[in-house]
C-alpha cells in the first residue's frame, strides 16, 4: 500500500480542533492519556495471548518506554502491547467509534469557553496529544502480523491525516509527539517523571525511562537551582531505568498481598505512621465494575470536624490516578476512610461535577458504604474477648490457639475506633436514611450505669425492666453534667438506665432516630415523663393528689414566670430536686437551642416548661411567703444552671439569692 491521505470524521476534526484550543490550563493530562492507551494495548494483548500465545513473539514482558529528544523537539511513548494494524490505525485514530464521544461532540456548542468546560469533562484520549504536538506520528505493528505489515499514521491534527506501510520488527506501537515550540519544557526527564508520579505510579506495567547523568564540567554557577548545572549539560547513558512504582496493590490478587503490604500502602496514601484498624477488598463486578480498597484508620485527623474537607478516598479509572478526596464515592458521615476506588467505567476526564451525577458512581458509593459498615460492624463483633464456654462434656474454651490469638489482636480495636471517630459516625443517623438501622446498631454510649462508652442500644435493652417501654437518654454538654441531672433522679430511683448523649451532635443526629429495632427513645428531658407500668398504682394516685391540691400555686407561678416558662406543672420525675427544666414533646431541647446559639446561628428562642417537685421543703414553702415572687425566680434560675445553662440575667439571679441569705 502506498501513501494515502484521508479526511478525519467531521466530529474528530470538531473535537481537535477544541482540544488544541481549550486545553491548555491543564496540558500535562495528554500524558496520562497516552500512557493510559499504551497500558490498554498491554492489557488487550494479555488478552488475547490466553488464546494465542504466539502473539508474545517471545517478548512477554509488557512495557511502556518513555523518551525524548531535544534536538529533534519529540516526545515518543513506545508500548509492546496489541498494536495495530493498518484499518485499526484508520478506524481508530481517524473516527470517533465511541457513541459517548459522539454524544459529547454533539453537545458542543462552539462557545470556546463552555466547551473547554464540557470537553475537561470527558475522556479526550489519544487526540491530548495534540495540545502539545503540532504533529504526531504513529508508528505500530499488530501483534502476531508481519514485519512489514507495520502501519505509519501521521497527521498534523487538522483535517486529514495520512497512512502508510512501513516495515517495523517490533510488535505494538510509539507515539511520537512533534512538540510545539511553547511545550518543548515536556523534553525534559524530570518533567516528564513527575507527571508519570503523579497519574501513573499504580499503572502495573513497568514505565522505563533512559537513566541520564551530568555531564562533567559544565558547573555554570553552583548556587542555581540544578546545583549550577544547565539541564542541557544531561547526557543519556543508554541504561533503562523503571520509573513509576508499577505497583498497583488493588489490581492484585487477595491472596498474594500480605498484611504488611496492605498496611504499607495505607500509610503511603494516608500519611499516617500508625497501622489502620481494617480493610476491605473487593472487586465488584456487575453493571458497575469497580475495584475497592478501603481502610478504617485508627486515629482522627485534626480536621475531622471540618465537613468541607471532606473525603479520603482516590479515584482511579483503569489504574490511571484521577482524584484526589473524591467526595463523591461515600457520604460524608464515611469522611474518615482512607483508600482507593478504581472504575473501569469512568471516562478519564471525569470531572467532580460529572460524579456528581454519574449512575455508575452512584452505585459505588452504595456499593462503598455497604463494605465499610461491614468493616465496622465486625470490628464491633471482635471488639470484646469471647468469653471461655463450656460445653455439656465439659470441655472449656473451644476456640483454637490461633483463634485466640486473632481475638487479642482484635479485641479493643472497635473501642478505639469509636472513641476518634464515633461522633462522626452519628451524623449518619441523619444523613444516610437507607443504612440508619446498621448506623444505630454501631453507636455507642455511656449511661447512668456505665462509664465507659461502649452501651450500645441492644445492651440496653437487653438490660430493661420489666414493663419498660422506652429507651431513656438525656443530652448534656459534658458527662457530669448528665450523670448529675436532676432529670435523672426518678430514673435511678427505680434503677432504670439512661443513656447519656455527650456529644455536640447527639441532639441532632437523635432527631433522626424515634426507635431502636421497635422501641421507641425517650429523652428524659422532653415531654412529661410516662413511666407507663413502671409506675404502681400508688405512686400515679399520689402524683395525681399533689397535682390537684397544687393547683393554686401553680397558677401563681405560672403567673409570677410567664416570660420564662411556658408552663409549669407537677413533676413525677424528681426525687431530691425542687425542680427542672423540661422541654414540650416535639420542642428543640434547651441544650440544642443554647448550642446553635454559641455557634452564632439562629435558633427559636424554647421557652420551657417548669417542673416542680411538689415534695420538696423549698416548693413547700412557696406557700404563702412573702418572697414568693423571688423564689419562684430562684427556682427557675437554679433548674436552669443544673442543667448547665445561665440565667438570662444572672446580676438579678445573684441579687436575688443574696437577699435572702441576708
Ligand atoms: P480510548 O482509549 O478511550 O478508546 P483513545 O482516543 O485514547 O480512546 O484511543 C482511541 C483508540 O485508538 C483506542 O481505543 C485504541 O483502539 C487505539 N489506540 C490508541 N493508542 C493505542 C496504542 N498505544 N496501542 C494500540 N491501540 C491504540
Ligand atoms: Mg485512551
Amino acid at each position: 500500500m502506498t501513501k494515502q491521505t484521508l479526511s478525519f470524521q467531521a466530529e474528530v476534526a470538531q473535537l481537535l480542533h477544541l482540544v488544541t484550543h481549550s486545553l491548555y490550563s491543564n496540558k500535562e493530562i495528554f500524558l496520562r492519556e497516552l500512557i493510559s492507551n499504551a497500558s490498554d494495548a498491554c492489557d488487550k494483548l494479555r488478552f488475547e495471548a490466553i488464546n494465542d500465545g504466539g502473539l508474545y513473539e517471545n517478548d512477554t514482558e509488557l512495557k511502556v518506554k518513555v523518551s525524548f529528544d531535544k534536538d529533534a523537539k519529540t516526545l515518543t511513548i513506545t508500548d509492546n502491547g496489541i498494536g495495530m494494524s493498518t484499518q485499526e490505525a484508520i478506524d481508530h485514530l481517524g473516527t470517533i467509534a465511541k457513541s459517548g464521544t459522539k454524544d459529547f461532540v454533539s453537545k458542543l456548542s462552539g462557545d470556546q469557553k463552555a466547551d473547554s468546560q464540557l470537553i475537561g469533562q470527558f475522556g479526550v484520549g489519544f487526540y491530548s496529544g495534540f495540545i502539545v504536538a503540532d504533529k504526531i506520528t504513529v508508528e505500530s505493528r499488530r501483534a502476531g502480523m508481519k514485519a512489514d505489515e507495520g502501519v505509519r499514521w501521521i497527521s498534523g491534527g487538522a483535517g486529514d491525516f495520512e497512512v502508510e506501510n512501513i516495515t517495523r520488527a517490533e510488535r505494538g506501537t510509539s507515539v511520537i509527539l512533534h512538540l510545539r515550540d511553547d511545550s518543548m519544557d515536556y523534553a525534559s526527564a524530570w518533567k516528564v517523571k513527575g507527571i508519570i508520579n503523579k497519574y501513573s505510579d499504580h499503572i502495573s506495567l513497568p514505565i522505563l525511562m533512559e537513566k541520564e547523568e551530568w555531564k562533567d564540567g559544565e558547573l555554570i554557577n553552583p548556587s542555581d537551582e540544578n546545583g549550577g548545572r544547565q539541564p542541557g549539560a544531561m547526557v543519556k547513558t543508554g541504561e533503562w531505568e523503571t520509573v513509576n512504582k508499577a505497583n498497583a496493590i488493588w489490581a492484585r490478587a487477595k491472596k498474594d498481598i500480605t498484611q504488611e503490604q496492605y498496611d504499607e500502602f495505607y500509610k503511603q496514601i494516608s500519611h499516617d505512621f500508625e497501622a489502620p484498624l481494617a480493610h476491605t477488598h473487593n472487586r465488584v463486578e456487575g453493571s458497575t465494575e469497580y475495584t475497592q480498597l478501603l481502610y478504617i484508620p485508627g486515629k482522627a485527623p485534626m480536621d475531622l470536624y471540618n465537613r468541607e474537607k471532606s473525603a479520603g478516598v482516590k479515584l482511579y479509572v483503569k489504574r490511571v490516578f484521577i482524584m484526589d478526596d473524591a467526595e463523591a464515592l461515600l457520604p460524608t458521615y464515611l469522611r474518615f476512610v482512607k483508600g482507593v476506588v478504581d472504575s473501569s467505567d469512568l471516562p478519564l476526564n471525569v470531572s467532580r461535577e460529572l460524579l456528581q451525577e454519574s449512575r455508575d458512581v452512584k452505585a459505588i458509593r452504595e456499593g462503598c458504604t455497604k463494605r465499610v459498615l461491614g468493616m465496622l460492624e465486625d470490628l464491633a463483633k471482635n471488639d470484646k474477648l469471647p468469653e471461655a464456654t463450656t460445653t455439656a462434656e465439659g470441655v472449656t474454651d473451644v476456640v483454637s490457639e490461633e483463634g485466640k490469638a486473632e481475638a487479642a489482636a482484635n479485641a479493643g480495636k472497635y473501642t478505639k475506633f469509636y472513641n476518634e471517630f464515633g461522633a462522626v459516625l452519628k451524623e449518619g443517623l441523619g444523613e444516610d436514611y437507607a443504612n440508619k438501622d446498621r448506623i444505630a446498631k454501631l453507636l455507642r454510649f455511656s449511661s447512668s450505669i456505665s462509664d465507659a462508652a461502649s452501651v450500645s442500644f441492644a445492651d440496653y435493652k437487653a438490660r430493661m425492666k420489666e414493663g419498660q417501654e422506652a429507651i431513656y437518654y438525656i443530652t448534656a454538654d459534658n458527662a457530669a453534667a448528665a450523670k448529675n441531672s436532676p432529670q435523672l433522679e426518678v430514673f435511678k430511683k427505680k434503677g432504670i438506665e439512661v443513656l447519656l448523649m455527650t456529644d455536640r451532635v447527639d441532639e441532632w443526629a437523635l432527631n433522626y432516630l424515634q426507635d431502636f429495632d421497635g422501641t421507641p427513645l425517650q429523652s428524659v428531658a422532653k415531654g412529661a415523663v410516662d413511666l407507663g407500668k413502671l409506675q404502681d398504682e400508688t405512686e400515679k394516685k399520689a402524683a395525681e393528689e399533689a397535682a390537684e391540691t397544687f393547683k393554686p400555686m401553680l397558677a401563681k407561678l405560672k403567673e409570677a414566670l410567664k416570660d420564662k416558662a411556658e408552663d409549669v406543672r407537677v413533676t413525677t420525675r424528681l426525687v431530691d430536686s425542687p425542680a427542672c427544666l423540661v422541654v414540650q414533646d416535639h420542642g428543640m431541647s434547651t441544650q440544642l437551642a443554647r448550642m446553635l446559639k454559641q455557634a452564632g446561628q439562629a435558633a427559636p428562642d424554647v421557652k420551657p416548661v417548669l417542673e416542680v417537685n411538689a415534695e420538696h421543703p423549698l416548693v413547700k414553702k412557696l406557700d404563702g411567703s412573702v418572697h414568693f415572687n423571688d423564689l419562684a425566680h430562684i427556682l427557675f434560675d437554679q433548674a436552669l444552671l443544673a442543667e448547665g445553662g445561665l440565667p438570662a440575667d444572672p446580676a438579678a439571679y445573684v441579687k436575688r439569692v443574696n437577699a435572702l441569705l441576708v
